[in-house]
């Protein structure tokens, strides 16, 4: 007999995304929505079967969703804000309205607002409150689902966004109230939730409180006490409380106070733990171990996992110890079985990985594996596991010593440009020669149907490599007449050769594979399909200086170089998780300091290295953050200072909050940053009031993910905002972020109406 096994939630886009494809069909009114349910329908007993047959004690339900499962509650319990009451009519119909928006029939509603999940990719739909909020229990959805698959034979277990975590990740629509005042309210709900479970049948339900790994105040942990007191009062259910993403740490004696059945804790992110939390652990609770990583795509190391298994079963008694995932598969991707290329995934990677399929069976080989008796089948593998574990560490795919070298060679002058910013400042302003509020653009500009026909053509191996690039130099020169024509100060070459602005680099360094069928949901329909960092980075060749030089060589004008950032290209992909990811990522910074100096060696003046992603790394934890934020403003720093005063370099980020690590945005020391502000109203200039920037900053003027053009009066009436809380010789004039997604139509008279804005500022 194993010991028992939990999956905290599996991927619910399918093995070949279907769901992505039969829901954008049926938003295009391509597909009925019976095609559409019946779909859904198989992705369910799929999941729940695989799972079966790989013998897991706990399987999850309600962990489907069409969009999100934070929207599917506030479905569930009537949060539905009043915009959509035209739509109450079509249940499906008026959640995809709550998820996008709805305009059609003379109706034209927003959509909700959607935000990152903790520190994942994954965005959920933020619930909207009003202070007179009511909530009802409108729909069952976890009942439903569970019915469904016990009408399959399949006894499941009903998984719940918690009431905490849900009221905490949703935002006050009006002055007045707080959100958590709500709980009275939302209790009775869930409780008439978690009754209906236990009618249909259920014995366990997995209640989700992320929260509880974050930092809390004493309010907070009091709701807590007071919500959980109430469910377990209330439900013969097993309650399975589920933590995950970071350590239980301060809230532990919380959390084992809560007096659930089960509490599962991370023990992937939070490895040691477990010692402390069994420590404390009260009465009869069980624990379930998250020891196989929910959100990468390596092979558990068994024999690891087994130590922390056997260390806690010794405590606790076998019975009290479940084997689990340390969070939703939701954030891997589906089965490794469907990665056949050879060529971007070679065969020794392959072997150091698992995908969600494959991680359901490592789950429940370690239970078999942590039995007194195990089975033949188990030990074989636990003898495997142990082969390819020590296949990778002793790989030399893995380990290159030149960048071990250089790794050790780093020195903080490394780190450090040769003069301060402001004796650099003049120099390059001489070079340059650049008006006051000079204009310019963030990179892209708009990647036609066209254009990708010549990529998807190349690949296919249609049109050679020599017709690719003439096809691509023409685009690039017609983006350089057009923005001498414009009258913009620096240009830039448009990122025509790009598909992505992580896997063009990746694809062009030492340690990166690709997957062909490797995508994880980012939000609604849209997935992603990271590169996997496998091995230490180098830059084998210069990637851009082609193209850049051969945008350069068009014009007088200065052109950007135009890079992608080590933090944005390790905060995008799947890490190795041998060594410490800042480890990787100033493997990184060298390989992308390499190109900078090349650029500058071919002779171009400015360098924009993109780091739109470096907010999302910050861990949850407050201790954390001064560690991630100096490593990463380190590695920056190490791509950005090869180079000499007179070259300058420019960053850019965007949609993200960056109020708070503004300081450690200045510390980057980048000669220019532009960064997204328009869609706020300037909101971002709050930070300038009180922190005196010291560098050149650009604040977007106008939102790019709009085909909206804007007049030159706002841009105008913009800038002098904020040339009230910064130096107006510090500002630069640009767009929020790169045009990639526009057409070329609004893009022109948009960026004329900016030039126009530009020259208004100046006189
Ligand atoms: N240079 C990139 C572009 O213009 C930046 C993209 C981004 O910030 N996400 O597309
Ligand atoms: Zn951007």
């Amino acid at each position: 007999m194993s010991l028992k096994t939990n999956i905290l939630g599996y991927p619910r886009v399918g093995a070949n995304r279907e769901l992505k494809k039969i829901e954008e069909a049926y938003w295009a009114g391509k597909a009925s929505k019976e095609d559409l349910l019946k779909v859904a329908a198989e992705i369910r007993r799929s999941n729940w079967t695989l799972q079966k047959e790989a013998g897991i004690t706990l399987i999850p339900s309600n962990d489907f969703s069409f969009y999100d499962q934070t929207l599917d509650m506030s479905l569930c319990v009537g949060a539905i804000p009043e915009r959509y009451n035209a739509l109450r009519n079509d249940r499906l119909d008026l959640y995809f309205a709550m998820a996008h928006g709805f305009q059609k029939n003379g109706i034209d509603v927003t959509a909700m607002e959607m935000t990152k999940w903790f520190d994942t990719n994954y965005h959920y739909i933020v619930p909207e409150f009003t202070k007179n909020q009511e909530f009802t229990l409108l729909y069952n959805k976890a009942a439903e689902e569970f019915k469904e698959a016990l009408a399959l034979g399949i006894k499941t277990k009903p998984v719940l966004i918690g009431p905490v975590t849900y009221l905490l990740l949703g935002k006050e629509k009006e002055k007045g109230f707080s959100r958590i005042d709500l709980i009275d309210r939302l209790l009775p709900v869930y409780v008439e939730m978690l009754k209906q479970l236990e009618a249909v049948g259920a014995e366990y339900v997995q209640i989700d409180e992320p929260i509880l790994a974050t930092d809390i105040n004493e309010d907070i942990k009091d709701l807590y006490r007071k919500v959980y007191a109430e469910i377990v009062k209330s439900t013969k259910l097993k309650v399975i409380l589920a933590t995950y993403f970071d350590s239980l740490a301060d809230n532990t004696d919380l959390a084992v106070d809560l007096n659930v059945s089960v509490l599962h804790i991370d023990l992937v992110r939070a490895p040691q733990q477990w010692k402390d939390v069994v420590a404390r652990l009260k009465g009869n609770t069980v624990l379930s171990l998250g020891v196989v990583d929910g959100r990468n795509i390596w092979k558990n190391d068994f024999v690891q996992s087994l130590e922390i298994i056997e260390g806690v079963k010794h405590l606790l008694g076998e019975d009290r110890v479940i084997i689990s995932t340390s969070c939703s598969l939701l954030h891997s991707p589906f089965d490794l079985e469907n990665e056949k290329n050879e060529k971007s995934l070679p065969g020794e990677v392959k072997r150091w990985m698992a995908f969600a399929r494959q991680k359901v069976a490592e789950v429940a080989t370690l239970a078999d594996l942590a039995d007194n008796a195990p089975s033949e089948k188990a030990k074989v593998a636990l003898q495997n596991n142990i082969v390819d574990i020590e296949n990778r560490r002793s790989s030399g795919l893995t380990n290159n010593a030149e960048v071990r070298r250089r790794m050790a060679g780093i020195t903080p002058d490394f780190a450090r440009r040769n003069s301060p910013f402001a004796t650099r400042i003049q120099v390059q302003r001489k070079v340059l020669n650049l008006p006051l509020f000079p204009t310019t653009t963030i990179g892209s500009f708009p990647q036609t149907v066209e254009v990708r026909s010549w990529r998807s053509k190349f690949k296919k191996g249609e049109i050679t490599k020599v017709e690719y690039t003439n096809l691509l130099k023409g685009e690039i020169e017609k983006t350089i007449r057009k923005q001498e024509e414009i009258g913009l100060d620096v240009l830039v070459h448009g990122e025509s050769e790009r598909n992505d602005m992580v896997e063009y680099f990746g694809e062009q360094l030492s340690g990166f594979a690709f997957t062909q069928n490797g995508w994880v949901q980012s939000y609604g329909s849209r997935c992603v399909k990271p590169p996997v960092i496998f091995g230490d980075v180098s830059r084998p060749n210069a990637m851009t200086i082609d193209w850049i030089t051969y945008a350069q060589s068009l014009t007088d004008k200065p052109v950007k170089g135009m890079l992608t950032g080590p933090v944005t290209i390790l905060q995008w992909s799947f890490v190795r998780n041998d060594q410490p990811r800042a480890v990787t990522m100033k493997q990184i910074a060298l390989a992308i300091r390499d190109e900078v100096v090349d650029l500058e060696k071919a002779g171009i003046k400015v360098i924009q290295i993109d780091e739109p992603a470096i907010r999302e790394g910050l861990p949850l934890r407050k201790r954390d953050r001064k560690a991630y934020l100096d490593s990463a403003v380190e590695a920056f720093r190490i791509s950005a200072s090869g180079v000499k005063d007179e070259t300058q370099i420019h960053t850019h980020m965007c949609y993200s909050e960056f109020n708070d690590i503004i300081d450690h945005i200045a510390m980057m020391d980048a000669d220019v940053i532009t960064i997204e502000c328009a869609r706020s109203q300037m909101e971002l200039l709050d930070a300038f009031v009180k922190f005196k920037y010291p560098n050149e900053i650009g604040p977007g003027v106008y939102d790019i993910h709009s085909p909206r053009v804007p007049s030159v009066d706002e841009m105008v009436a913009l800038m002098r905002k904020a040339a009230q809380v910064i130096n107006p010789a510090q500002l630069w004039v640009n767009p929020d972020c790169g045009l990639k997604t526009r057409g070329w139509a609004e893009t022109e008279a948009s960026l004329r109406n900016m030039v126009e804005a530009a020259k208004k500022l100046r006189g």
